[in-house]
C-alpha cells in the first residue's frame, strides 16, 4: 500500500486513456524516461483510428490494389492485371489483415518493452485524478494518477438523416469490411478520406461517383493540385459532382436511391465519410473539471494542459488537423510538459499533409491561393514527372512538382507535389521551409540521378524564368523547364 491509502498497483505517474497515435507515444515518452504508466484500451485491438481500424488499412488497400490492378505498370507495359472481383476482395482482405495484425503487435511489443501495463476497459474520469475502468467481466478498477493523458480520438461523424444502419451505407470504418466490391459506389465527401476511397476504388474499375457540396475536391489543397487530381480521377472513370448537395439516401426493393440535386442514382453502395466527432461523451469531463468546447473538442492550452490541472489532452479528440502525425506530436510535447522532460516544448509549425490516392497528394506551408491572401507578392515553379528520368523509368508519370515563393526574395512559401512518393518527396521541401530557406537550395543542392526528388531543381529553374519574364514584362506563363 501506498502512504495514502492506495494499492500500489494501482497508482501510476500517468494514465492514458487510448492507444491510437496520441496515447500510444504519449504513454512511450513519459515510460522512456522512467515513469510509470498505465494505458487503458477498450477496443479489442490496441493502436486506434491510424493503426487498427481506417489510417493503416486504407493505406494497405491502396498499395495492394496498385500491384494488384498493375496500376502502376500498366502504360509501361501494356499489362494489366485482371482479377476476379471476388478473388481480388480476398487478397485485399488478407493484406489489411497481415498489415494490421504487424502493426497492432508492434504498438503492444513497444509499450512493453516500455514498461507500460495495458489496462483493458472503457475509462471515464474520477474524483482526485483517478479514472475509473470499467473492465470487460463489468467489474471496476480504479486508477491513481499524478498525471492523466486523454487520447480518446475520434470516431466518423453520423449525421442522423443518414440511414448507417443500411448494410449498403457505410462510413470510413464499416466499408473497410466489405464483403464484395461492388460495381457502383457512391462517395459522399472529397475530402481527404472520400478521395482515398474514390480512388482506389477508381483504380479498381469500379463506377465510383463522388458528390461533395464543396466546389472542389480537397479544399485544403492548392487549387491546382486539387484540379489535376480531379482530372485523374475523372480519366480513370470516375464522375465528380462538386457544389452538388445529396437530398436523401433511401432503399426500394431494388436497392439503394440516392437522390442528388435531384437526378437520381442507384449505387450498389454509399460511403458516407464526412467528419468526425470527438470520443468524449463517456469520459464524464466534469467529474474532474475538464471543460470541452460547442464542438465537443476538449479545450487545452499551449502544452495541451486541460483546465484541470495535470490532465492532458492530444490528438483527435481536441480537434483538427486530425492526423496521426500531428497527434503522435502534441502527446510527446505534452508528456515532456507533465513531467519536466526537456526535449520537445512545441509541435512543428510546418506540418506537411498527404494524401494517399492513386497517385499521392502531398503539400507543405502554404498554398498559392493562401500565400496571395497573406499579401505576398507569390511567383511559382513546377516541373512535371512526365520530364523526369526516374518517373519514365518506373513508369509513373502523373503529376507535378509546384513551388510556392515570394517573388521579392525567393523564400519558399509553400510546396505541392502531385505523384508517387509525393508524401515522402515532400520532407525536401518540409526541411527548406524549417530553416527559412529559398528555392535556391534546390538550385544549388546536387541530388541524386535519375530520382524524383530532381524535380524540386527543374521547379525552381521554372520558378526562375518567370521571374525573369517578370522582369521583362512579358507573360509569365512560360513552358515549364525541362533542362
Ligand atoms: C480513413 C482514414 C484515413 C486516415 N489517414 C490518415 C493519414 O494518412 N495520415 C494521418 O496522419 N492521419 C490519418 N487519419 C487520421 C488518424 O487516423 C487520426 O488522426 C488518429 O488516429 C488520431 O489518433 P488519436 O490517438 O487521437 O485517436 P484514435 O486513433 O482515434 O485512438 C483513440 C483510442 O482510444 C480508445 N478509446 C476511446 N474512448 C475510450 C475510453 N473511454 N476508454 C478506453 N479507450 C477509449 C479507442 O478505442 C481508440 O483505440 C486517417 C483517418 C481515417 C478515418
Amino acid at each position: 500500500m501506498a502512504a495514502s491509502g492506495v494499492d500500489e498497483r494501482d497508482h501510476f505517474e500517468l494514465v492514458v486513456i487510448g492507444s491510437g497515435p496520441a496515447g500510444d507515444k504519449g504513454a512511450s515518452q513519459a515510460a522512456y524516461f522512467g515513469h510509470k504508466v498505465a494505458v487503458v484500451e477498450r477496443a479489442s485491438r490496441v493502436g486506434g483510428g491510424a493503426i487498427a481500424v481506417a489510417g493503416v488499412p486504407v493505406k494497405a488497400m491502396r498499395d495492394t490494389v496498385a500491384y494488384l490492378t498493375g496500376w502502376s505498370q500498366r502504360d509501361t507495359y501494356g499489362v494489366g492485371i485482371s482479377l476476379a472481383p471476388d478473388l481480388m476482395m480476398n487478397r485485399l482482405r488478407a493484406r489489411i489483415t497481415d498489415v494490421v495484425t504487424t502493426m497492432t503487435t508492434a504498438v503492444c511489443d513497444n509499450l512493453t518493452r516500455h514498461g507500460v501495463e495495458m489496462v483493458r476497459g472503457d475509462a471515464r474520469l474520477g474524483p482526485d485524478r483517478t479514472v475509473i475502468v470499467t473492465e470487460e467481466d463489468g467489474a471496476e478498477r480504479v486508477l491513481h494518477a499524478d498525471v492523466i493523458l486523454l487520447a480518446t480520438g475520434s470516431r466518423p461523424f453520423h449525421p442522423p438523416d443518414v440511414p448507417f444502419d443500411d448494410p449498403d451505407v457505410h462510413d470510413s470504418q464499416s466499408f473497410l469490411s466489405i464483403e464484395r466490391i461492388p460495381e457502383r459506389l457512391l462517395v459522399v465527401g472529397a475530402g481527404p478520406v472520400g478521395a482515398e476511397y474514390a480512388s482506389i476504388f477508381t483504380g479498381l474499375g469500379v463506377q465510383v461517383t463522388v458528390v461533395d457540396r464543396a466546389s472542389r475536391m480537397l479544399p485544403i489543397i492548392d487549387a491546382e493540385l486539387s484540379d489535376a487530381l480531379a482530372g485523374v480521377l475523372q480519366r480513370g472513370g470516375a464522375r465528380l459532382m462538386l457544389g452538388a448537395n445529396v437530398e436523401s439516401i433511401t432503399r426500394d426493393a431494388d436497392g439503394l436511391v440516392v437522390v442528388i440535386d435531384g437526378e437520381t442514382f442507384r449505387p450498389e453502395k454509399v460511403l458516407h465519410a464526412i467528419g468526425r466527432a470527438g470520443n468524449i461523451e463517456t469520459l464524464a469531463l466534469d467529474e474532474a473539471g475538464v471543460t470541452s468546447d460547442q464542438f465537443g473538442r476538449v479545450q487545452v492550452d499551449d502544452h495541451y494542459e486541460t483546465t484541470a490541472p495535470g490532465i492532458y489532452a492530444a490528438g483527435d479528440v481536441i480537434g483538427p488537423p486530425g492526423l496521426a502525425s500531428v497527434a503522435m506530436e502534441q502527446a510527446r510535447v505534452a508528456m515532456c510538459r507533465a513531467f519536466d522532460i526537456p526535449f520537445k516544448e512545441h509541435i512543428d509549425p510546418m506540418i506537411p499533409a498527404g494524401i494517399y490516392t492513386l497517385p499521392e497528394t502531398s503539400m507543405v506551408g502554404l498554398t498559392e491561393e493562401a500565400a496571395r491572401a497573406a499579401g505576398d507578392d507569390v511567383e511559382t515553379g513546377r516541373a512535371r514527372f512526365d520530364a523526369n528520368a526516374r518517373a519514365q523509368i518506373a513508369g509513373l508519370t502523373e503529376g507535378l512538382v509546384k513551388l510556392v515563393f515570394r517573388a521579392s526574395d525567393k523564400a519558399l512559401l509553400g510546396a505541392h507535389i502531385l505523384g508517387e512518393e509525393a508524401t515522402e518527396l515532400i520532407h525536401v521541401a518540409q526541411a527548406v521551409l524549417h530553416k527559412g530557406g529559398t528555392i535556391d537550395e534546390f538550385i544549388d543542392t546536387t541530388f541524386n540521378f535519375p530520382t524524383r526528388t530532381d524535380a524540386y531543381k527543374y521547379a525552381a529553374y521554372d520558378g526562375l524564368q518567370r521571374l525573369q519574364a517578370r522582369a521583362r514584362g512579358e507573360s509569365v506563363d512560360a513552358p515549364v523547364a525541362t533542362t
